[in-house]
């Protein structure tokens, strides 16, 4: 009987965690990468990179290359991938596990004014702050546009080709450390933060807002993906394990 092979739709930490553990475990595993990022940290076992081409053309991708299970572990704003992975699994009748991470929860002190996308977040900075710290993609930029009333800086991976104008940039990855966000914010005057509600645990940039009583404005989350589903990487490796061992593989 031909190995299980796992295909793991990545981009996150999750997916990398994932990826480790499965591999560790003896499991054939692909991981995909979108491709947008530069230099990813690449996981152990194959890798591809780059979209499939469609719904279509990832069930196809599924027959050819004998996958056994998906997991959508792409990021909770990664939701046409995620529509992708379900019509895909779907049609070409392959189990699919969602890894969705836990939204964040305001605590005591924490600031947080939600809204529905980036264009909501760029309309609202004007009454929160003079300055703002973007930790957004690429894609999400375009939205903002320097009125004079806000000063911009934009935190991303890779720097964009061309640079958006009148966006100051910081390429970085992260994790960044709440003393390292404390002293970000208060090197460069930073006032107001926009994110994306991309959950897991508190990030360094939450707990310094908090901290020094700034304003956070968080993009609200696409809808998750159709059960089943799973909120981190270790309860996703239980999970496929668990599986394999009930199909006698590996
Ligand atoms: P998206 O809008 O949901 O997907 C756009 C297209 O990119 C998909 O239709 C697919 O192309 C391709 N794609 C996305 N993820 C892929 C993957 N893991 N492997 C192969 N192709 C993939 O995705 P996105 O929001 O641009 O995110 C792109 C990647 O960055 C994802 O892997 C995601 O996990 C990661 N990421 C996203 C965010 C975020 O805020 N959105 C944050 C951190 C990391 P085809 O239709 O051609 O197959």
């Amino acid at each position: 009987m031909p190995a299980d092979h796992v295909l793991i739709l990545g981009g996150t930490g999750d997916a990398r965690r994932l990826a480790e553990h499965l591999h560790a475990a003896g499991v054939l595993i692909t991981s995909s990468f979108a491709g947008v990022t530069g230099s990813p940290r690449l996981p152990p076992g194959r890798v591809r990179h780059g979209g499939f081409g469609g719904a279509e053309a990832l069930a196809a991708w599924l027959v050819a290359e004998a996958v056994t299970l998906v997991v959508d572990a792409t990021h909770p704003f990664a939701a046409t991938m995620s529509a992708h992975a379900v019509a895909a699994c779907t049609a070409a009748g392959v189990p699919r596990l969602a890894v969705v991470r836990r939204p964040w929860q305001p605590q005591p002190g924490d600031r947080w004014i939600t809204v529905a996308d980036a264009a909501e977040a760029a309309a609202r900075l004007p009454g929160l702050g003079r300055h703002a710290l973007l930790t957004l993609g690429v894609k999400d930029l375009h939205a903002f546009t320097c009125s004079g009333a806000v000063r911009l800086t934009a935190r991303l991976v890779t720097p964009p080709d061309p640079p958006p104008p009148d966006i100051a940039l910081i390429v970085a990855r992260g994790p960044f450390p709440v003393e390292a966000e404390r002293a970000l914010i208060q090197e460069r005057g930073i006032d107001v933060i926009v994110s994306k509600d991309s959950g897991g645990p508190r990030t360094g940039k939450l707990d310094a807002a908090q901290q020094l009583g700034l304003p956070v404005v968080l993009l609200r989350r696409p809808p998750p993906p159709p059960p089943p589903a799973v909120d981190s990487a270790e309860t996703a490796v239980a999970w496929v394990l668990e599986r394999l061992r009930g199909s006698q593989i590996p």
